[in-house]
């Protein structure tokens, strides 16, 4: 077996690595690199085309930035897409696709409206659209189930109850022993941990099956969420109630109370 001697060992050869590889080959000295892949090809997890979203982000949509942060965003964006735009392929290199930040609620509301009026004169190409102008391009986002505009009350009055919802869940779940919970900021889905449960997969065919309790493997949102369960706590107290307490007997490795 031959031996190599590097002065630059790169491990993981997906975007990150690759143009490490390519900075440090053109603009440094250095004389021996190599790059390391474990995968038979470059860039076969997060950096293959169609593991991800393929958005150039430059600053625009990206609300937790800072101007100064969107703006230098922005000049690197338009380095890519001058880039893509002069190779003679450009046309399955880069596409233009809208993209979207969609706020909720009258506080969103009012926090897109006034970041609209901050990057407005730097970004010509963007459009701010109230409840009519979505209305009319999308409907179903606009309307309720009778057909009439969502007035944002009931958007308001949504997101409280899903907070209660939250708030009456996570600390019963976290004195399930063994289940490792943490309240989401967002969403309406509590993402835990239940020590022990190597398959999530098996684990909920037969909280469902045993105990009539319907709960998402965390398997199935990637490799990462293996041990972990999704609980979607878009339901009444009663219904959380009844659930906590068929998970804790599932946990406890006990029989069901009643027939599910
Ligand atoms: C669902 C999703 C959507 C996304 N959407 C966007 C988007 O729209 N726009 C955007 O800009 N970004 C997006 N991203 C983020 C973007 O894909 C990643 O930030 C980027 O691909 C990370 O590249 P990387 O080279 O750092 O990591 P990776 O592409 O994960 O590369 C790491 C490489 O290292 C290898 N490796 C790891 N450990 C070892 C080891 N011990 N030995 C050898 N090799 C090893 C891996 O096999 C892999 O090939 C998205 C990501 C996801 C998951």
């Amino acid at each position: 077996m031959s031996t190599h001697q590097y002065d630059l060992l790169i491990i993981g050869a997906g975007v990150s690595g690759s143009a490490l590889l390519y900075e440090t080959a053109r603009y440094t000295s250095i004389q021996h690199i190599g790059i390391i892949e474990k995968y038979a090809a470059p860039a076969r997890v997060n950096s293959l085309s169609s593991n991800n979203s393929q958005t150039l982000h430059c600053g625009d949509i990206e609300t937790n930035y800072t101007l100064d942060k969107a703006l230098k965003v922005q000049r690197a964006a338009r380095m890519l897409a001058n880039y893509c735009l002069s190779q003679p392929d450009k046309d399955h290199l880069i596409y233009k696709y809208p993209k979207m930040v969609l706020g909720v609620g009258a506080r969103e509301c009012e926090l897109l409206r006034a970041r609209f009026t901050q990057l407005e004169p730097h970004y010509p190409n963007l459009r701010l659209f109230e409840t009519k102008d979505i209305a009319r391009i999308e409907p179903a986002v606009a309307t309720g189930r009778n057909g009439q505009l969502r007035g944002e009350p009931i958007v308001a009055r949504t997101l409280g109850r899903y907070r209660r919802a939250r708030d009456f869940l996570i600390p019963r779940l976290q004195n399930i022993p063994g289940v490792e919970a943490a309240a989401p900021p967002g969403a309406m889905y509590a993402f835990f941990r239940i020590r022990g449960v190597a398959d999530s997969l098996d684990f909920c065919k037969r909280l469902v099956a045993e105990h009539g309790l319907g709960l998402a493997p965390g398997s199935a949102f990637g490799p990462e969420g293996e041990g972990f369960v999704r609980w979607c706590f878009a339901a009444s107290e009663a219904r959380l109630a009844d659930g906590i307490e068929r998970l804790e007997r599932a946990v406890r490795g006990e029989k069901p109370l009643r027939a599910p």
